[in-house]
């Protein structure tokens, strides 16, 4: 693969930069509400959000490697992310524009990149995770609507979401893989109840998602009935390199050296310590690793090879490395992390963030197996 970046891709960064030094304020007030949008705004008059998205569907129709240029240029300067509406950009939106329905493309799309939208996912149930599809949750045709009947669970985000991206049992008598089908629907429609529940943190970040009759027209089903399986496999691929894009990763590593550089640790500056220097070279040699494999991961993509299980590389590695950071960053900080709230919500947040989008151990599986070509006993 090629690591230089052309001249008019150079040309593109200088862009950007120059849109950054106009208008993103410092500090950025990234919990504002009125200002996301406006910023939202400003960023879908460039084209910016959805920047590889069909244009005939309000996207940019750019290429992959100018998306990645704006990611890291928006990311280096902490600019907010890219959208209003994680989920629905990075897989929803891809997953209607593979599999939708003309209708169901301008219905979505959109309403995605406007932050009009805001998707959830209803993939786990409470006896069914890893093994997703092992799924119960039940939909039965009724004339030109699904009835649908069963449970979700750590369903992020449900208790404001206006969608949910669900995947259904249409068939149990066949392989439980060809039984599944993919509904998009309204959070709004009678018989779905939404119970959040608290997190480690204290914050309630997920919900169990209750069907209990709801009903949703057949024109909701996003691509064939029991064809679910091949949907949700190109969603987690791009919800598994979304959750482990490096340029975040740079962030942490940043936040991470400008802590050391302030640190003291037994009357010494913690940066005079071997052990802290060689933990942060090592991170930052990893968070390379990372980004060098998720632009081998882009080229493959350029070259036409769709998303898939070389995703869990960097979902392995943004897992361990977040534990790392946030260890570090603790013991960093001493008994001075019990005043910073932020830093304590993060580490706890880890537990969670390694697991969503499939725990380390099926990261581990799917390289053993698709990748290194390893028995599975
Ligand atoms: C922060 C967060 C957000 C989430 N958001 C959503 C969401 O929006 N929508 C949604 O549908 N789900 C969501 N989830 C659920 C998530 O997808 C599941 O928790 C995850 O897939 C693991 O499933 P489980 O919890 O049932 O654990 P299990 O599947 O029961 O696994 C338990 C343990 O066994 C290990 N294990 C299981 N099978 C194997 C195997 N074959 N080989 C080796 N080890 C194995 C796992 O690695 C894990 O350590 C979220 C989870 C978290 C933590």
């Amino acid at each position: 693969m090629d690591f230089n970046f052309s001249p008019e891709e150079q040309a593109f960064r200088e862009e950007i930069r120059g849109f950054l030094d106009a208008n993103l304020p410092d500090p950025v007030p990234d919990e504002d509400p009125a200002f996301l949008q406006a910023w939202n705004r400003k960023l879908r008059e460039k084209r910016w959000v959805g920047f590889s998205w069909p244009r005939e569907w309000g996207g940019g129709g750019g290429d992959l490697i100018r998306q990645f240029i704006l990611k890291e240029e928006m990311s280096a300067r902490r600019a907010p992310a890219l959208g209003l509406d994680f989920m629905g950009l990075t897989w929803v939106g891809p997953a209607v524009i593979k599999h939708g329905t003309k209708e169901q493309k301008a219905e979505h799309l959109e309403a995605i990149l406007d932050g009009r939208s805001h998707w959830c996912t209803g993939y786990s149930e409470p006896d069914v995770g890893s093994d997703l599809a092992s799924l119960q949750c039940r939909a039965v045709r009724d004339g030109d609507e699904y009835v649908i009947h069963g449970q979700k669970i750590w369903t992020t985000s449900a208790h404001f979401a206006s969608h949910i991206f669900l995947l259904v049992r249409t068939d149990p008598t066949v392989s439980k893989y060809k039984g599944i089908t993919c509904l998009l629907v309204p959070m709004s429609t009678p018989g779905i109840t939404v119970t959040p529940i608290e997190n480690l943190s204290g914050k309630a970040s997920f919900n169990q998602v209750f069907f209990d009759g709801a009903r949703t027209p057949v024109a909701n089903r996003l691509g064939a009935e029991g064809e679910g399986w091949k949907v949700v496999m190109g969603a987690l691929a791009n919800e598994r390199s979304g959750i482990s894009e490096s340029t975040e990763m740079q962030q942490h590593l940043d936040d991470i050296r400008a802590l050391a550089k302030r640190a003291v640790r037994n009357g010494r500056p913690a940066l005079q310590d071997d052990r802290v220097r060689r933990r942060l070279s090592e991170m930052e040699i990893r968070v390379e690793a990372m980004r060098l494999t998720g632009l081998r991961h882009l080229t493959d993509q350029i070259n036409g090879k769709p998303s898939g299980s070389e995703t869990a590389i960097n979902k392995l590695q943004r897992g361990i490395l977040e534990f790392e950071m946030s260890e570090l960053s603790l013991e960093l900080l001493g008994s001075e992390a019990l005043h910073q709230g932020e830093i304590q919500h993060d580490a706890l947040g880890w537990h969670g963030t390694v697991i969503g989008g499939g725990s380390p151990n099926i990261q581990r599986n799917i390289i053993a197996e698709r990748i290194l070509g390893l028995p599975k006993d």
